[in-house]
C-alpha cells in the first residue's frame, strides 16, 4: 500500500514519513483550523504521543478497543503509559472535578496510534490529529458540534474537496455492541466528513462528536449549575487531509490552485 506521492513508505504498515511539501500543507491546514475554528479557544495544546494507561482506563477504551490500543512496555513490563488513541483524551483529566463557570473550548494537537487491522491508503497506523473540545451543557455541545461541521463542509469545498456528511458510530461509548452502535446512530452522536483521498477510496477526513455527559461524569466536571459537563469535539486526520488535497489537486504543490495555495498559506516558494 503507498501513502500516495507524499506520505514516503516505511518497513512498518501504515507508518509513514513526511516530507517537506507534506509538512508545509499540514502546517497550512492547522492555521487555517485556528482561524476557522478556534476564535474561542482558551488553551492550545501540542499532546506527546503517549497518555496515562489510567485515563485510558478510566474512560474504558481498553475495554471497548483492546485491538486498537497500543501499550508501551519496557523489558516485556506494562509501563503506566500508552500510545494516545485521540486527542481528546488528553483534555478531560485538566478538567477533572472542576466546576466550570463558563463554556470552554480546547484546541489540541495530538500524534495517534490506533492498531489498525486492514492497510489502505489513509488507514494509519500513526497519524496527526487536530481536535477543538467543548463543555457546555446538552443543547449547546450539539448545537456548536453542528455549527462546526457546517463550517467545515464549506472551508473543504473552498480547498475544492467535495465532501458528504454521515451519521456514524463511534468508539467513545462504552462497548461497541450492535445495540449501543444502534443508539448511537439514532441520537446522532457522530458524524463524520468523507471525501475522496485515492481513486475509489473515500474516508473520513473530520468527525464532529457529542459525548453527552460521560466525560463530564467519568472526570467530575461539573457546569455551573452543578449538573455533570457536556462535551463534544471535532477532529481532523492531517495525513488524510493532505491525501485528499494531494488526489484532487496532484502532487506538485506549483500547480495547485491559487485559491487553495492562499488558503494554506503556502510561500510562493512551494
Ligand atoms: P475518530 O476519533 O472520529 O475515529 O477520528 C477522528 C479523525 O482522525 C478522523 O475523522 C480521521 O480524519 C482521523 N483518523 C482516524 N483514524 C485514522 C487512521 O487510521 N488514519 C488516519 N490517517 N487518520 C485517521
Ligand atoms: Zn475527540
Amino acid at each position: 500500500v503507498s501513502g500516495g506521492g507524499w506520505l514516503l513508505d516505511t518497513p512498518a504498515t501504515g507508518v509513514y514519513l513526511y516530507p517537506d511539501q507534506c509538512e508545509a500543507v499540514v502546517h497550512g491546514l492547522s492555521r487555517a483550523l485556528t482561524a476557522l475554528l478556534g476564535g474561542h479557544v482558551k488553551q492550545s495544546l501540542r499532546a506527546p504521543p503517549v497518555i496515562a494507561r489510567s485515563v485510558i482506563e478510566r474512560v474504558e477504551y481498553d475495554k471497548s478497543f483492546p485491538h486498537l490500543l497500543g501499550t508501551v512496555t519496557t523489558r516485556g513490563i506494562a509501563s503506566d503509559l500508552v500510545l494516545l488513541p485521540a486527542g481528546c483524551y488528553c483534555v478531560y483529566p485538566l478538567y477533572a472535578d472542576a466546576r466550570l463557570s463558563a463554556v470552554d473550548e480546547v484546541s489540541v494537537e495530538a500524534t495517534c496510534f490506533r492498531q489498525e487491522a486492514t492497510a489502505e491508503a489513509g488507514r494509519l497506523r500513526s497519524f496527526r490529529m487536530r481536535e477543538f473540545v467543548r463543555l457546555d451543557n446538552d443543547d449547546g455541545c450539539r448545537s456548536w458540534r453542528d455549527r462546526c461541521l457546517d463550517v467545515v463542509c464549506d472551508w473543504l469545498g473552498e480547498l475544492g474537496l467535495a465532501t458528504e456528511t454521515a451519521v456514524a458510530s463511534d468508539p467513545f461509548f462504552g462497548s461497541g455492541n450492535r445495540l449501543m452502535r444502534g443508539l448511537q446512530m439514532d441520537q446522532k452522536l457522530k458524524f463524520e466528513v468523507l471525501t475522496t483521498v485515492a481513486p475509489g477510496l473515500t474516508q473520513a477526513v473530520a468527525s464532529g462528536n457529542c459525548h453527552k455527559d460521560q466525560f463530564g461524569k467519568l472526570f467530575s466536571i461539573t457546569d455551573a449549575t452543578g449538573d455533570a459537563a457536556h462535551t463534544a469535539c471535532v477532529a481532523f486526520g492531517y495525513e488524510r487531509l493532505v491525501l485528499a488535497l494531494t488526489h484532487q489537486h496532484g502532487d506538485d504543490l506549483r500547480r495547485w490552485p491559487e485559491p487553495v495555495r492562499k488558503a494554506l498559506s503556502l510561500a510562493a516558494a512551494l
